[in-house]
């Protein structure tokens, strides 16, 4: 295929946060950007907004990007729904006659994009990394990166079905953050089908009961050791807990927990009673992305060390000199005792 004349979407849009484009969105702007300028090809973004106030909103966050912008916009998009966000993303797509269609691996997008490139008799490749084409010096073909295996395997792939979709991974690039200025988007009539789904509202745990949190800075991770008898022979399983949510709340970490603490539910030990098998990080849990990592009573083995690969700065305190985070797992390792570390970080925290 001649490159050249790839056509680009970008498909964004809002979240009940209250911003006009969620960080994925805008992530995928950027992407859709570098692509755009590599192939000098035409970039149009589709913005899915709850009513044309939104949609101008968000139109304006995006007018420095210089591409074509269309929206689709009213009562039926405020929230996620199966038949309306399917409903508003081919029509977004037809309207763009697009051949590469980038979009957030948001839960909205992702419960509709594979639905959608079936409609458009086209391809879907989800978890995208990172997309490639047309780099100085490299092959002219647009290609697309994703891990596979728990995060073992890189693959890079190219197809030529077209439309083709792409989720992108959220945290793999820069969130577009240009200068608002004035844009007008296209309004786009979407023939909406009948609508079986109605959505009463939205019910969402707490802050302070959410621990896992994507867009934190850090991932703070709780291992066995927090269970386990201590110095004075006993265990601590309540002290442990409150010195741990103290440092959630005042931190806004997310939290990561080893395999063997989130099993001992099933044991019948103490256990941390916020934790569940959703916390897991490693080989059979998840593969998170944040800047920082602090691991703490938790041996650093391999296969809670391999959901680490996307985290930039690691550190851990174990009591345990010879655990694997200190041979060649972590940047820093702190040798000392995990209750004693994060009483004093509290501490710290509660005077700034
Ligand atoms: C097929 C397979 C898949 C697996 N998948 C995963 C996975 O996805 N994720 C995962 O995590 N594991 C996984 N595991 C298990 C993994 O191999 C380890 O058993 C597990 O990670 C160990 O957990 P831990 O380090 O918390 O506990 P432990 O090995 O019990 O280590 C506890 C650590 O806490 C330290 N400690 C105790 N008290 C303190 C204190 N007061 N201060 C500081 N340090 C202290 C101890 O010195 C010790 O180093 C898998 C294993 C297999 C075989």
């Amino acid at each position: 295929m001649d490159q050249g004349t790839e056509s680009l979407l970008v498909l964004a849009h809002a979240d009940e946060s209250g911003s006009p484009l969620t960080k994925a969105s805008l992530e995928a702007v950027n992407a859709g950007k570098e692509l755009a300028d590599r192939l000098a090809a035409t970039l149009t973004i589709g913005i899915v907004a709850s009513g044309s106030a939104a949609a101008a909103t968000a139109a304006s966050s995006l007018a420095s990007t210089g591409a074509r912008l269309l929206a689709v916009s009213g009562e039926a998009f405020a929230l996620p729904r199966y038949a309306t966000d399917a409903a508003a993303c081919e029509t977004l797509c037809r309207a763009a006659q697009a051949g590469i269609v980038l979009a957030p691996h948001s839960s909205r997008l992702a419960r509709v994009a594979a639905g959608v490139a079936h409609r458009l008799g086209g391809f879907v490749d989800t978890h995208i990394t990172a997309v490639g084409g047309a780099e100085a010096g490299g092959s002219n073909t647009i290609s697309a990166t994703r891990w596979f295996y728990r995060q073992r395997v890189e693959a890079v792939l190219s197809r030529d079905a077209r439309p083709w979709f792409l989720l992108l991974d959220a945290g793999t690039r820069a969130a577009f953050a240009g200068q608002p200025g004035p844009a007008q988007a296209e309004e786009v009539a979407v023939q909406l089908p009948p609508i079986r789904t109605t959505v009463s509202g939205l019910r969402a745990p707490a802050q302070d009961a959410q621990t896992i949190r994507p867009d934190a800075k850090l991932l703070f991770v709780a291992g066995a050791g927090w269970t386990k008898k201590q110095a004075d022979g006993q265990t601590h399983a309540a002290e442990a807990g409150n010195l741990i949510l103290r440092f959630l709340h005042a931190s806004g970490a997310s939290l990561g927990s080893s395999k063997s603490l989130v099993d001992q539910g099933g044991e019948g030990n103490s256990v941390l009673p916020f934790l569940t098998h959703l916390n897991q990080i490693g080989q059979t849990g998840s593969t998170p992305r944040h800047a920082k990592g602090l691991a703490t009573c938790c041996h650093g083995e391999e296969p809670h060390v391999v959901g680490w690969r996307f985290i930039g700065d690691r550190r851990a305190v174990s009591l345990d000199p010879n655990c694997g985070w200190a041979r060649g797992k972590a940047d820093v390792v702190y040798i000392a005792d995990a209750f004693q570390v994060m009483e004093k970080l509290n501490a710290l925290l509660a005077l700034k």
